[in-house]
């Protein structure tokens, strides 16, 4: 097995961070005249934790890991960005990736200019390690799953993803935006098996916080230890780490609403199994469902000018015919059925 800085590009391996005000003083003071900061118009006048601890401990014990595995950033896209600028060589590395799934890591990859390898799905949206290991060479330096996967809405196989993790000698990623709604458990307590896994959650579906922009990594302390290195010193503001940390002590919150989108979620199945112009309905461990339909353009138009926005799919790899449609309200779900069965 190859070391973490045989992964991490020389670059980033030898890089000095920059070093703010706020992390070379630890301890307690009363008088800051460090950072330049105006005394008044506390405490927004404040540089923030470039670490956020206090937010990392309430995140920590919800998920079950140390603060130290933790690192925040500006949605998921964030972390994603970062993974591939800490091990991709522009050039020279490559990412490995599942197709379709969702579009962050293709742009990133190119933002970077570095190559990204789609590995089509089986038929049936699954993974199968043995193909996407096929793709990996010496370069390749990161694998992104998603699970469960984006636009498809199923869980990947957990064998299939643990051959992966087994066999390859990089960085795997593993998405789970959509864990919430999902009947399998996160790969969250594999952490400390894995050293090189990541695995990718937010506040931007379950918890009902996707204006906010804060997503989370988790992994390894060394690996976090280099997210931090290369992150922006102040990327989570203040309003951010307080607004998120009030919002974790809703957590009974947010499980209500992740049953009451659980349960549309099946009615929703059911009644699209049952609309006409649906000819498949896709199982889904996600709060949306991708169905396939007689004509996708024209009935996504005929949708939205009706005010009825739904994701069209149809160029997708695998995903001809397809509309991705969000579980909203009861009443957003019903208009979404009345406009498709007056179709
Ligand atoms: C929605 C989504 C995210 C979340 O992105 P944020 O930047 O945290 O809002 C991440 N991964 C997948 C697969 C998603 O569908």
């Amino acid at each position: 097995m190859k070391e973490l800085k045989d992964l991490v590009r020389a670059n980033i391996f030898a890089l000095k961070p920059y070093s703010c005000a706020r992390s070379e003083f630890k301890g307690q003071a009363s008088v800051f005249l460090d950072a330049n900061e105006n005394p008044m118009n506390g405490p927004y006048n404040r540089y923030p934790d470039p670490l956020q601890l206090s937010l990392k401990e309430k995140i920590a014990k919800i998920k079950g890991v140390r603060p130290s595995q933790i690192m925040l950033g500006n949605g998921s896209d964030e972390p994603i960005d970062l993974i591939i600028r800490i091990f991709c060589e522009p050039k020279r590395d490559n990412i490995v990736a599942i197709d379709p799934t969702y579009g962050m890591y293709e742009v990133c990859a190119d933002v970077n200019d570095v190559e990204y390898r789609k590995v089509q799905l089986n038929a049936d949206f699954d993974l199968d390690s043995a193909k996407l290991l096929a793709s990996v060479d010496a370069n390749t330096k990161v694998i992104f799953l998603c699970s469960p996967n984006n636009p498809t809405g199923n869980l990947l196989n957990r064998n299939e993803m643990r051959k992966v993790l087994d066999s390859f000698d990089g960085i795997v990623v593993i998405d789970e935006a959509y864990v919430d709604f999902s009947s399998q458990p996160t790969w969250l307590a594999e952490l400390d098996k894995f050293p090189r896994l990541i695995v990718l959650h937010t506040f931007s579906k379950a918890w009902g916080l996707a204006s906010v922009r804060c997503g989370m990594a988790f992994a390894s302390e060394d690996i976090i230890g280099y997210f931090n290195k290369v992150k922006y010193p102040y990327n989570i503001n203040l309003l951010t780490q307080n607004f998120v940390s009030e919002q974790l002590d809703n957590e009974a919150k947010k499980k209500e609403w992740v049953s009451m989108i659980l349960a549309e979620r099946k009615r929703m199945i059911d009644e699209l199994g049952k609309t006409p112009i649906v000819k498949a309905v896709y199982p889904t461990d996600a709060n949306f469902v991708l169905v396939k339909v007689d004509d996708a353009d024209t009935i996504y138009n005929t949708l939205m000018q009706r005010g009825v926005i739904v994701r069209n799919r149809n160029k997708i790899t695998l995903c001809k015919g397809c509309l991705r449609i969000t579980i909203g309200t009861k009443a957003e779900n019903d208009t979404l059925l009345a406009d498709l069965r007056a179709m």
